[in-house]
This record gives structure tokens, sequence and C-alpha cells, in this order.
């Protein structure tokens, strides 16, 4: 069922291609362009741009479509992270743009909330030292009060980040609203990680709209190369973000933090097909066709010993539909972490994952080609049969 040549460009250097059942992880390419991206791509192939210019007409189109008031491609969401930091750090000053990551003399704590750092095993956090700036935790593992931020914000904190969570929301945090509230009556800027909050559409640009200052996309989300992302934000914080881009580095010969983040204009325009793309697409045919591909591999997975299939019925974010996995290794000698080991030695390697602090597989179809639905749902079964 596999294609003769399927991966035989990466075989042909001596390294082994994979079936991502995984999902959109980074790990393994974290997205394939749709073709409109694509096509949209190589015609940005025909003439030079200065990049200057394309940021801004790029991010003016962007900012339109997702109704924020400013918009910025950078290279991935982690990038736009590092950047926002910056911005917030030295603002529109030349001088400390070329300081940093030295903060010497600025406000360099941002505030993070020990509940959503390590409770939610947040994984980006390190973007946001990367300016410069040091994290300072609020709160408990147990749960996060209004006093707890008000409390941590001293005279260096330079910014409140919060890590946006839709699909599974955590009462015990600081809510987003309260954030903003507590933080603007303070004074200062709030950052959102949001890279996953890409539907339903309405929450695209959402926490910029609910008054945050700054909150990222991750584009390999949404059918874009994952080598470029979005900031969206206010106005200002845009502009200041744009200050420490490789474009500006070039530009303005004002050296900032993001020279080495560096993207394509093709990329650049990728970014842009990809956004409309998503904003216009049909949404339910998207759906439908995740669940019916869920579906496939959890109808090969019926009546097995041992095995527990959970399909999962989320959709808000970026990875609608799938399922948990739950193997009982008294019944079928097997534990989760031996499943996906030897769904990886397999020919070819099927990628599936166990977080390190849970005990389930969980399977997505978002990186799965057509019809390899079918080869995860037997290559599963026929472990168990053996
Ligand atoms: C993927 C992701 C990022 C990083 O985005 P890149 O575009 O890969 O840099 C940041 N935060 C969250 C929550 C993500 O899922």
């Amino acid at each position: 069922m596999i294609a003769p040549d399927w991966g035989d460009i990466y075989k042909a250097l001596g390294a082994q291609p994979v079936i991502n059942a995984t999902g959109s992880v980074t790990l393994l390419g974290g997205s394939t362009p749709a073709p409109e991206v694509k096509e949209a791509m190589a015609r940005a192939d025909g003439a030079y741009i200065p990049l200057m210019e394309l940021q801004e007409k790029a991010g003016r189109f962007i900012a339109d479509m997702v109704d924020v008031p400013a918009a910025y491609i950078t290279s991935g969401a982690g990038s736009a992270l590092t950047l926002a930091t910056a911005a917030i750090m030295a603002g529109d000053d030349d001088d400390k743009i070329e300081q940093l990551p030295d903060t010497t003399g600025m406000k360099n704590e941002i505030l993070i909330q020990r509940r959503q750092r390590y409770m939610q095993h947040y994984w980006y956090d390190r973007c946001l030292e990367l300016a410069g700036a040091k994290l300072v935790d609020f709160g408990t593992d147990e749960r996060t009060t209004r006093e707890d931020l008000e409390k941590a914000i001293g005279p260096n904190t330079a910014a409140v980040h919060y890590y946006a969570m839709e699909q599974s929301p955590d009462a015990d945090a600081l809510s987003l609203e309260d954030t903003i509230e507590i933080a603007h009556a303070n004074g200062l800027p709030v950052t959102v990680d949001s890279a996953g909050q890409i539907f339903p559409l309405g929450n695209l640009g959402k926490y910029v709209r609910m008054g945050a200052d700054f909150q990222c996309i991750a584009a390999k989300y949404m059918g874009a190369p994952q080598s470029v992302g979005l900031a969206l934000g206010s106005e200002d914080m845009i502009y200041k973000l744009g200050l420490q881009s490789f474009a500006s580095y070039e530009g303005r010969r004002v050296r900032g933090v993001g020279r080495p983040h560096k993207i394509d204009r093709q990329e650049m325009i990728g970014a842009v097909a990809a956004v409309r793309r998503w904003m216009t697409m049909n949404h339910e045919d998207r759906l439908v066709d995740s669940d019916i591909r869920t579906q496939t591999i959890v109808s090969s997975l019926r009546g097995i010993d041992g095995l527990r299939v959970e399909p999962i019925d989320n959709i808000i974010g970026h990875q609608p539909f799938g399922l948990n996995l739950h193997v009982d290794e008294s019944v079928t000698g097997m534990t989760a972490h031996d499943v996906v080991d030897q769904l990886k030695q397999g020919d070819p390697p099927i990628w599936t994952r166990v977080k390190d602090w849970e005990d389930f597989i969980t399977i997505h179809v978002f990186g799965l080609n057509e019809g390899e639905e079918k080869i995860v749902g037997q290559r599963i079964a026929d472990l168990f049969k053996r």
C-alpha cells in the first residue's frame, strides 16, 4: 500500500523516512504545506522584494484577515516569543536593541504561572529567555490567585506571560482576563502563547482582542511551512517587535537579536497564503475528513483484548479528533512504551507517542498521507495478534 517511491528523496541520503501518526510535531517536520501555499511560494521566486516592505504589507494583510490591529511573520511561533520579549525590554531604543541579550538597565523579568509552566508541561518558556529575560514563577502547583500575581510584580517586572490552552481549560490557573486586568493596572504588557489556538476561527486573534498586547500563532498548524509563525498584537507591540527582526537588522542597520531568525520571502508569501486559505476554507470538510480517518484506525482496533481505544472528540485547536490507546500490560504483555517502540522498529517506521507523564499512546491523523491511516490501524492490530 506504500508507494514504491515513498520517501525516496530521504532514502537516497541513507535517512529513514517515517509514517507520522503523532500529529504536527516539529521533530518530524511539523507540516506539509497545502498545495495553494506551495503554489504561492513558487510564484514568490519570480522577483526579489525589500523584506521590510514585504513584512509590512504581509502583516497588514494578515492582521486584517484575523481581525487584530497588527501582525508580523516570524521564524515560527518560537521566534515570535523571543522577538516579543526583546521588544518589551528594549522598546524602540536602538541602543537597547543592540545591547540585548544583556539586559543591564532594563526591566527583564517575565512572570509566568508556575501552574502553567510545570503542571501543564509548558515547553516553550526557553524562547522567552533567549532574548535575555529571566522567568519568574508565581502561584503554586495547585493554583494561582489574583494575589499571587499582584505580589509577584516588582520593579524589574517587564511583562506577564500566559499559555492559552482552550482544549483543556485549567480552572485552577489564573484566567487571562484576570491576568490582563492586573498586568495592565500595573502598566505591564501581557504576552500569550496561543500557538495552537487556530480553531474555532473566532479564537484566532481572540487574546489580542481581549486586551493582550501580543499573541503568537504557529503557522505549522495551518498548512504553512513549519518554519513560519505569526506575531499578532497591538500596533505599538508589533512595531517594536519588527525592530528586532532580521529584516530590520539588515534594513535599518540596527543589530537586534532576531538576525538569526531568518525566513525566506517565499515563506512569508506562504504564510500569507496559509492564512488566507485557513480563513476561507470549509472547516466542516476538514473536520469530517479527520473524523473519518480517525474512525478508520479505531475500527481496525476493535475487539483486541487488553487494548482500550478511546476516540478523542476535541475539535478545538490544531489537531481535531484522533485517539488514545490504553494498553493493559497484564493482558497484552506490552506497555504503551513497548508498543510505541515496536511501531518505530517496523518497516516503514510508524511514529506515535506516549508523553512522559502519561501512560497512553496518542495518535493523530494530521501528518498521515492519504491511506496511511489504514496502515497505522493494521500495524497496531498486528502487534497484538502475534
Ligand atoms: C508549536 C508550538 C510553539 C512553537 O512554534 P514554532 O512555530 O514551532 O516555533 C510554541 N508554543 C506552542 C504551544 C506550540 O504548540
